[in-house]
């Protein structure tokens, strides 16, 4: 990757808000109250391993904003989380509930570990004592976790069954959310994320008058984003025309590749490359460079460099993951004519059903699946509506128009609490 590109999240996501302050002309306090989060903790877990072993691992909680309400956000297992992509990633989510319209502030975490290494006993082990270190910081009226890149269901199920040990046995099951449905989560909630940004990816491909049906998308990520928004994507009449996972290389076939039978291929062989059915294999260098009318990059930050910007050929972007696209590639796709639609917008999908959960845990009533997928479809639209708006009237970009959005909602509540 060129020099050029920053890749520390934190910065990006700091001069993502200063551009919005700066658009918006704001009090010089708001970017200096939101600049960083709130609070940090940094948190010593250790776990017996499965050869009797001690290993301390570290975990961090950032909640970066409170005006509107308490800290919302995932808890990532990555062997590169760290200290800043942590707080940017908290900072991100403070924008991205505002964007979407719902009345929590944002919060993070993670925890320096490879998964893929621990036995479930052990990654139980880790993920109760994570919850260990911070269950005092935490509460559905606190800061309410939520699972992100390589937790789960089962995972989000131990740590609320940790915290209400921790609270004498009365907690309410709103303290984290993204649960499974059996114990209390949302139905549509697993998929939600997915269906997001094939909403998203429909609303900005009629603005730019391409037909969803038919539309060619390029998608780099087949997890949980990646490959829900594939299925939706190809409920709508789309064509996933090219795949890229971790592995080196990336699968292509003009005719589209089958959801069904690539994610039955994934879940037997953890990789989608060997897939067959028709699909040649391309190179990574082809994959960014594929005539796509929409691209997805949903894998995870800074996969989309100045260098990648000025080969890729889609119509647009749109971003499933969190800060795919570095500042320095995102103004080369501007100046070429390539829009991109940003994470806190298009990725929203899974907050704004974790606040669906959210809502039926405290009130202790629950939706069908039709009721959540109304309600998502109608939020996501309004949304995607607004920031257009925005987009039209300031002559910004959507990245611009959305954290625009975002900063004045806070702001204005920061103003009446008394915080500047
Ligand atoms: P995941 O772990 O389920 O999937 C990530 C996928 O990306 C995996 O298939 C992995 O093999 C692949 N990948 C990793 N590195 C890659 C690389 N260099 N090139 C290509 N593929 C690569 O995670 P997820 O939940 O799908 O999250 C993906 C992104 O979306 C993250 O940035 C996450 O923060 C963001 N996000 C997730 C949610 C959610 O609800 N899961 C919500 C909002 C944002």
């Amino acid at each position: 990757m060129p020099k050029s590109d920053n890749l520390n999240p934190l910065i990006n996501a700091q001069k993502q808000l200063k551009e919005a302050c700066d658009l918006l002309k704001v009090d010089s306090n708001v970017y200096e109250l939101l600049k960083e989060p709130q609070r940090v903790i940094e948190v010593s877990i250790p776990v017996k391993m499965d050869d009797g072993k001690i290993k301390v691992f570290k975990g961090f909680r950032s909640v970066h904003n409170t005006a509107i309400g308490p800290g919302k956000g995932g808890i990532r297992f990555h062997p590169n989380v760290s200290l800043d992509e942590v707080k940017a990633l908290s900072l991100w989510m403070t924008f991205k509930c505002g964007v979407i319209g719902i009345p929590y502030g944002g919060g993070k975490g993670g925890v320096i570990c490879d998964p893929s290494q621990l036995s479930a006993r052990e990654l139980e082990s880790l993920s109760r004592g994570y919850i260990r270190g911070i269950h005092k910081y935490i509460g559905e009226k606190q800061d309410i976790p939520a699972p992100d890149v390589n937790t789960n269901g089962q995972i989000m199920s131990w740590m609320v069954d940790e915290y209400i040990t921790l609270s004498g046995g009365h907690a309410n099951l709103g303290v984290i959310t993204g649960k499974p449905v059996e114990f209390a989560g949302s139905l549509g909630r697993n998929e939600a994320t997915g269906l997001g940004i094939a909403i998203i990816a429909s609303k900005i491909a009629k603005e730019k008058g391409i037909s969803i049906e038919g539309a060619k998308i390029g998608l780099q990520g087949y997890g949980n984003v990646g490959s829900f928004a594939a299925k939706h994507l190809e409920k709508m009449g789309a064509k996933i025309v090219a795949v890229k996972d971790i592995d080196e290389k990336a699968l292509f076939d003009p005719n589209g590749i089958s959801y069904d039978k690539l994610s039955q291929y994934k879940e037997a062989n953890h990789k989608i490359m060997g897939f067959g059915e028709n699909t040649q294999e391309i190179s990574e260098e082809d994959f960014w460079k594929g005539e796509y009318d929409i691209l997805i990059p949903a894998a995870l930050e800074n996969a989309i460099s100045t260098e990648i910007a000025q080969t890729i050929h889609a119509k647009v972007i749109v971003e499933g993951a969190n800060g795919p696209t570095t500042s320095e590639a995102e103004k080369v796709l501007i100046d070429r004519g390539i829009d991109v639609v940003p994470d806190i917008l298009a990725n929203s999908g899974g907050v704004l059903v974790s606040y669906f959960e959210w809502v039926q845990n405290v009130a202790g009533y629950y939706w069908t699946e039709e009721e959540v997928l109304e309600r998502q479809h109608q939020k996501m639209s309004q949304a995607f509506d607004a920031i257009n708006q925005l987009k039209e009237s300031y002559q910004v970009t959507y990245r611009q128009a959305a954290f625009m959005n975002s900063v004045k909602k806070i702001a204005d509540v920061m103003k009446l609490r008394g915080w500047y």
